[in-house]
C-alpha cells in the first residue's frame, strides 16, 4: 500500500472512558475515520446502524467472516464483534487516519495481520475509579457490576501488549495525550517510561 495513513488501534477495559475520548478525538479532527464495526449484540436506544455499529445477526456474522471479510473478530461479552476489512482498507487508501476502537482479542489479530499498526491502551487512573465508574453509569444489579469489573481487571492484564498506554484520569489530558500519539509524539510510548510502568503497576494491584 502506497499510502502514509496510519491504523490506530484503540482498547480498553469497560469503564476507562475509551468511547468519550475516541468521540473527543473524532470531533477535533476531521480528517480521522473512525471504523465502524459489525457486532451481532442488539441496538441500544441511543445507537444508530451505520455509525455506532453496523448491526447484523450471528448467520450474517458468520457468513463475513467466512468470506474474509473481516480484519479481526472476536466474541465478547457474549456478542460477535468484527472489523471490516473493506472500510479500513478503503480509508487508508484514501490517506485517511483511522482509528478501531475493539478489545484486546481484536488488538491481538490486527498486530499480527498489520504489524505495522499503532496499538494504545487506555486504563483508568485506579481501581477504586474503575468500580466508581461501572457503578455510576449502570443501573444492573451488585453482581453483574461485580461481572464488569473482574472481566475488566482481567482485559487490564493485556496492557503491556500495547506500544501505548494512556491513564484516563482527567479528560482533556487524556484527549492531548492521544492527540500527541496521533501525531507521532513517542513521549507515551510504555517502553520508553519506566515511570510510567509503575504507575500502571499501581493501578493494577
Ligand atoms: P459495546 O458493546 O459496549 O459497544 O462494546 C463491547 C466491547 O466490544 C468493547 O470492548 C469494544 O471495544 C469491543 N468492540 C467493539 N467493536 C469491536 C470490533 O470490531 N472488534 C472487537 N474485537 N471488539 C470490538
Amino acid at each position: 500500500m502506497t499510502t502514509s495513513a496510519k491504523l490506530f488501534v484503540i482498547a480498553a477495559p469497560s469503564g476507562a472512558g475509551k468511547t468519550t475520548l475516541v468521540k473527543a478525538l473524532l470531533a477535533r479532527d476531521p480528517e480521522l475515520r473512525f471504523s465502524v464495526s459489525f457486532t451481532t449484540r442488539k441496538k441500544r436506544k441511543n445507537e444508530v446502524h451505520g455509525s455506532d455499529y453496523l448491526f447484523v445477526d450471528e448467520d450474517q456474522f458468520l457468513q463475513l467472516r467466512k468470506d474474509g471479510e473481516l480484519l479481526e473478530s472476536a466474541l465478547v461479552f457474549d456478542n460477535y464483534y468484527g472489523t471490516s476489512r473493506q472500510q479500513v482498507a478503503e480509508q487508508l487508501r484514501l490517506n485517511h487516519n483511522v482509528i478501531l476502537e475493539i478489545d484486546w482479542q481484536g488488538a491481538r489479530q490486527v498486530r499480527q495481520s498489520l504489524p505495522e499498526c499503532i496499538t494504545i491502551f487506555i486504563l483508568p487512573p485506579s481501581r477504586p475509579e474503575l468500580e466508581h465508574r461501572l457503578r455510576s453509569r449502570s443501573t444492573d444489579s451488585d453482581e453483574v457490576i461485580a461481572r464488569r469489573l473482574r472481566d475488566a481487571l482481567s482485559d487490564m492484564s493485556h496492557w503491556n501488549e500495547f506500544n501505548y498506554v494512556i491513564i484516563n484520569d482527567d479528560i482533556e489530558l487524556a484527549v492531548s495525550e492521544l492527540q500527541a500519539v496521533l501525531r507521532g509524539d513517542a513521549a507515551h510510548n510504555r517502553s520508553d517510561n519506566p515511570q510510567l510502568i509503575e504507575q500502571i503497576e499501581k493501578i493494577l494491584v
